[in-house]
C-alpha cells in the first residue's frame, strides 16, 4: 500500500510551495487507494508555534487535502528517535564522540592550513569509549569511508554522492536530544512511508538520511524531489512576486478546486491537459509527469482555471464556498435572504467570474435592497427614456407568467407597441433593476428578483 506524508515545519503560514508539496503527496496516495499522513516537524522548539500549526491545518482544510489518521507531532517522538541512536550505538554503527567544540575547530584549522577537506574526522570513531571518564558526548553515525551513495530520485534521476563527502553526522546532541535528520528517517520508517515527495532543497539531506536507513537495514522510501516554484521572472518565488500563503489565496477569493487544479499543473503535466477535475487529477497524477525544471507561478493561468471551475460548480456548494471566502477575507457576512438569493442567481453568474469577489460584484443586483441608487452610467441610461415608459410597462409584467419565454415575448411586444426595439429598452431596464450599467441579462435579473421585486424597482426608477 502506498503511504505518503506531508511534513511541514510549523514556523509560519502554509506557503504556496508547501501547499503544492502536500497536494502532490495527497494526489499520489488518493489516486492509489493509499494513505496520506500529516506530520508536524516541530522539533525546533524555538521556531515552532501552535499558531503556525493551526494555519497549516486551516490551509490544508481549505484546499481539501484531508489526511489519514491523527496529526503526528515529531517532537513527541523524541524518545523513540533517541532509542534508534542507542540501537546504532550498541550495534557499533554509531559511536560516542567526546571531542569538544574547540577540538573540532582546531581540527578544521589544521585541515584548512594543509589544504585538506575540513570535514571533521573524530578520533573517537575507533576508540574505546568505555574507558573514557564521565564527560559530555554526542553520538555520531559511522559514515561510509569510501565508495559512493546513489539516490534513485524519481524526478532528478540517479544522484551520486561521493562518500568521502559525508561526515560522521551527529545523531544525538550532548544533551541527549535527537537531531532533525534522525527524526525524519525514524518517523518515515515507523509511519510506513513508501513515497516521499518533497522540495529539492532536501536532496542533500537525502544522502545523509540514506546513511541512517542503511545502518538500520531499513528500506529506503521512493524519493521524488521536486523543483521549487519560481516567479514569472524565473527567480525563486518570494514576497516580491505577490501572495505566498495559501490562505491569502483563499482571502482573495480563488475557489479551492481551481487552486488545486492550478497547483497540480505547476510542475506536473499530463499531455496538453490544463483543466481537470479532482477525479482526473487523482487518476492521472504520477511521478513521471513531474518536471525537472522549476515551474513559474502565473496568476493569469490560475484565474483562468478558477473561472472554469466556478462555471462547473454546484450552486449550493458555491454559496457555501463564498460564505467561507467572506469570512476568510474578513468581509461582512451575507444575511440569510441574501445568501439564498445569491444561490438562486448563481446560474447566471457563475459562467463569468474568475474569483468570488468578481462573482459577488456581478451578484450585486440580487444582494442590494431598495431603494437602489443608480451609479453614473446607470443614471445616464435611465435618462434616455421618459419615465413614463417604465410605468407603462408595469401592467404588461403584472399579467405575464414569470418564465423567460413569456417575459421575452411581453417585453418585445411592449417595445414594438412603443415603436422601438427591446434593445433600446435594455439599458434603462438594467439601470432600473440593478442601478448599474453592466449586469446579467434583463431576463435573468427579472427571473432571479421575481415579479414583486422587479415591479417595485421599476416603479422606484420611474419616480
Ligand atoms: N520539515 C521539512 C520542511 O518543512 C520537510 C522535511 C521532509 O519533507 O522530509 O521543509
Amino acid at each position: 500500500q502506498v503511504v505518503t506524508r506531508f511534513a511541514p515545519s510549523p514556523t509560519g503560514f502554509l506557503h504556496i510551495g508547501g501547499a503544492r508539496t502536500a497536494l502532490f503527496n495527497w494526489l499520489y496516495a488518493r489516486g492509489r487507494g493509499g494513505k496520506f499522513l500529516l506530520r508536524i516537524e516541530d522539533t525546533d522548539r524555538e521556531r515552532s508555534t501552535p499558531e503556525a500549526t493551526a494555519a497549516i491545518l486551516q490551509g490544508m482544510e481549505w484546499l481539501g487535502l484531508d489526511h489519514d489518521g491523527d496529526v503526528i507531532s515529531q517532537f513527541e517522538g523524541a524518545a523513540r528517535h533517541a532509542e534508534v541512536a542507542h540501537d546504532l550505538l550498541s550495534q557499533g554503527k554509531a559511536y560516542k564522540c567526546f571531542s569538544t567544540q574547540d577540538e573540532i575547530a582546531e581540527f578544521r584549522d589544521v585541515a584548512r592550513a594543509a589544504g585538506k577537506s575540513t570535514l571533521f574526522h573524530s578520533p573517537w570513531r575507533d576508540a574505546d569509549a568505555a574507558t573514557h571518564p564521565e564527560a559530555p558526548y554526542v553520538v555520531r553515525i559511522k559514515a561510509p569511508l569510501e565508495g559512493t551513495t546513489i539516490i534513485h530520485d524519481q524526478v532528478q534521476g540517479d544522484v551520486t554522492i561521493r562518500n568521502d563527502q559525508l561526515d560522521d553526522m551527529v545523531l544525538l546532541r550532548s544533551d541527549g536530544t535527537p537531531v532533525y535528520m534522525l527524526a525524519v528517517v525514524v518517523d518515515d520508517h515507523d509511519m510506513g512511508v513508501t513515497h516521499v515527495i518533497r522540495g529539492d532543497d532536501h536532496l542533500n539531506n537525502a544522502a545523509r538520511q540514506m546513511m541512517i536507513y542503511n545502518a538500520m537495514g531499513w528500506d529506503v522510501p521512493v524519493w521524488a524531489h521536486i523543483p521549487l516554484i519560481h516567479g514569472q521572472d524565473g527567480k525563486k518565488l518570494s514576497k516580491r512576486h505577490g501572495a505566498l500563503g495559501a490562505q491569502e489565496y483563499q482571502a482573495m477569493g480563488y475557489p479551492a478546486a481551481g487552486m488545486r487544479n492550478y497547483l497540480t499543473r505547476l510542475g506536473w503535466s499530463h499531455g496538453d491537459d490544463e483543466f481537470f477535475t479532482d477525479a482526473q487529477a487523482q487518476d492521472w497524477f504520477d511521478l513521471g509527469g513531474i518536471g525537472k525544471s522549476p515551474a513559474r507561478f502565473d496568476v493569469k493561468k490560475l484565474e483562468n482555471l478558477c473561472g472554469q471551475h466556478i462555471a462547473i460548480s454546484d450552486d449550493a456548494a458555491l454559496r457555501h464556498e463564498i460564505e467561507a471566502y467572506l469570512n476568510a477575507a474578513e468581509r461582512p457576512p451575507l444575511s440569510e435572504t441574501q445568501s439564498s438569493d445569491l444561490e438562486r442567481a448563481m446560474y447566471c453568474l457563475k459562467d463569468r467570474a474568475k474569483t468570488f469577489p468578481e462573482l459577488l460584484e456581478k451578484a450585486e443586483f440580487a444582494l442590494v435592497s431598495r431603494p437602489i441608487s443608480p451609479d453614473q452610467k446607470a443614471a445616464k441610461a435611465l435618462s434616455t427614456v421618459s419615465n413614463g415608459i417604465l410605468d407603462q410597462l408595469t401592467p404588461h409584467l403584472q399579467n405575464a407568467s414569470w418564465t423567460r419565454d413569456e417575459l421575452e415575448a411581453a417585453l418585445n411586444a411592449f417595445a414594438e407597441a412603443q415603436g422601438t426595439k427591446f434593445g433600446k429598452l435594455a439599458s434603462p431596464l438594467r439601470a432600473a433593476l440593478a442601478g448599474r450599467a453592466v449586469t446579467p441579462s434583463v431576463f435573468d435579473m427579472m427571473l432571479v428578483l421575481g415579479r414583486d421585486e422587479t415591479l417595485a424597482r421599476l416603479s422606484d426608477a420611474a419616480k
